[in-house]
Parts: structure tokens; sequence; C-alpha cells
């Protein structure tokens, strides 16, 4: 692991602004956030900084271009492209939005959910469905994620079909921009022709252009009835051909989608096998 000593008079900066409980500089402190999730790429960093609220952001970036240090944004870490990782880093620091996590709002009579960008993606999920309602992206990770990730990465899913991916979900991000000042784009309007969309810009941009702080997310109402089918199919074809007449059957309301292949199939038998 690439781990370089950090002079103390940066070190004593950087406390400054999150706080000496949300500084990580040693390798032992940084080791997890170091680490992509697959455990193929393992960067550096001169120190983890987690900040607690928005504020804690600003001066995190505020402080880092005054001394000239990169930043690279993390969420729950799962992204598997070491998007995250920076592989040889003597002048970067890790922004963990860990502790950035809160709900902030669930609104079911618009169908609004905002939160933190540290938020898991899981936990937004459950927030969603005690209100009766559902933030429909789903994945395997969704346990481990945060949502400000999710938008970084325009996350698909296994929903994507009849809900979009990240992008088509998202109405509003809340962003520290690189010098540190605030751009809140959360407006709770779905109709909105108002000018240029800028969080579309920030959608997909995997932490290079601000860091994510809030999010501003759409929810469905909760399906009353779900109904899954596992069917077995000659070839390729035939799958295409049931997939249009279902969805015409359902009036477009098929949500998931799955091809599994026979060698798939094969390989599963194997593992269940031993
Ligand atoms: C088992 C498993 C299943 C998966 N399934 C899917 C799937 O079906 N579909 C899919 O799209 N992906 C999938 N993924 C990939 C991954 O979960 C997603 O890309 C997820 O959106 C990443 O979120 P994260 O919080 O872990 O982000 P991280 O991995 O921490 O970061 C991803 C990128 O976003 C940036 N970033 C993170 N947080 C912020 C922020 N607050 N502000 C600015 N930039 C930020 C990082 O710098 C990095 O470039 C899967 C991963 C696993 C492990």
């Amino acid at each position: 692991m690439t781990v370089h000593g950090i002079p103390p008079e940066i070190l004593n900066a950087l406390e400054g602004t999150v706080g000496k409980s949300g500084v990580a500089a040693d390798a032992a402190g940084m080791a997890k956030y170091l680490l992509d999730w697959s455990g193929d790429h393992r960067g550096g960093a001169l120190a983890v900084l987690k900040p607690a609220s928005v504020s804690e952001v600003q001066a995190v970036v505020r402080l880092c271009g005054t001394l000239g240090l990169g930043i690279i944004p993390l969420g729950g870490n799962t992204g598997l492209v070491a998007g995250a990782i920076d592989i040889d880093s003597r002048s970067a620091v890790v922004v963990s939005l860990e502790r950035l996590n809160g709900i902030r709002l669930v609104d079911a009579d618009n169908f609004i959910l905002q939160a933190d960008a540290g938020c898991i993606l899981q936990h937004i999920k459950d927030a969603a469905e005690a209100q009766d309602c559902l933030f429909p992206l789903a994945l395997g990770a969704q346990g481990s994620c945060q949502i400000g990730g999710n938008a970084a990465s325009n996350a698909g899913g296994t929903n994507v079909l009849r809900y979009g991916m990240a992008r088509d979900l998202i109405l509003g991000l809340e962003v520290v921009l690189p010098d540190g000042e605030l751009w809140s784009g959360f407006s709770g309007l779905r109709k909105d022709n108002r000018g240029y969309d800028l969080k579309q810009l920030f959608i997909g941009s995997e932490g290079t252009l601000g860091i994510i702080t809030g999010v501003e997310l759409k929810l469905f109402p909760k399906p009353t009835r779900v109904e899954t089918a596992y069917l077995g199919l000659a070839s390729f074809e035939a799958a295409i051909t049931l997939f249009r007449q279902a969805r015409r059957a359902s009036s477009d309301l098929i949500s998931a989608f799955e091809i599994i292949g026979s060698e798939c199939i094969d390989l599963a038998r194997l593992i269940d096998a031993d």
C-alpha cells in the first residue's frame, strides 16, 4: 500500500475542518477506504477525511484548494471500476461521505424524498417503503452503496426497464463546487422547463466536477402486487419475442427482465454440487 507521511501542519489544518475524529491518516485507519470492492485495486492518499455536515465538506474543499491537494470523493466504495482509487497519490485526500447520511424529508403526497449524499441506498428504500412508497433503484450493492455514489456513477440496476437509471430518478442535487461554494438544485418540481438542467452534468461525472452532498429523489406508489416468472426458452430470439409480448400485455408494467444463459445455469449447478 502506498502510504506517505503527512506533514504535521497539514494534518492540523485538515483536523481543523472535520475534527480529529473525522481524519484518518495512519495506514490502519485508511486501509478500507483505499481498497477497491473487488480487492484488485489499492490506492494511496495523504489522509481520509469524513465530514459530518455540508459546511464541513465546504471547509475541506476550500482548504484543499488553498493547500493544492487533490480530492477523491468516496461513497460506499462498491463502484467496481476503481473510480475512487488513486493508485499512487502523494497529494490527494479521500473525502468519505459516510458521516453525512441522514434522510432529510419524505413527502409522500408529492412522492419526493430528500437525503444526504452518504445515505445508504437501502435506508432510502426503507424510508420510502415506510410511507407506502417505492424508490425503485435496486442493485446487488444496495446495502452498502450510497445515494451520492449512485448519482455520481449514474447507477442502473435491475429496474431500469420501467423506472430508468439514476439519471431519471433524481429530481435535484446539492453539490459543493471546486471553489467550496454550495450549488443547490432542489426544486421539488417534476415539470420544470427552466433553462439548463445542471444536475445532469453532475450525474455520472464520477466526482470530477464537485462533491454531491444531497439528493432529491422521485418516489413512486408502491406496487400493490408483484409477480415473478421464471421461464425456460429455446433461443435468444424467443426471449425477445416474449419480452415484446409481455410489455404489450402488461401495458408496459414489466419492471425487470433478465436473461440467464444456459452456460450460467450449468455453472450454478456446479457450485451447487459442491
Ligand atoms: C454486488 C454489486 C452489484 C452491483 N450492481 C450494479 C448494477 O446492477 N448496476 C449498476 O449501475 N452498478 C452496480 N454495481 C456498481 C456500484 O454498486 C454502483 O456503481 C454504485 O452506484 C456505486 O455507489 P458507491 O456509493 O459505492 O460509490 P463509490 O464506489 O464509492 O464511488 C463511485 C464513483 O462516484 C464518486 N463518488 C462517490 N460519492 C460521491 C459524491 N458524494 N460526490 C461526488 N462523487 C462521488 C467516486 O469518486 C467514484 O468515482 C454493483 C456493485 C456490486 C458490488
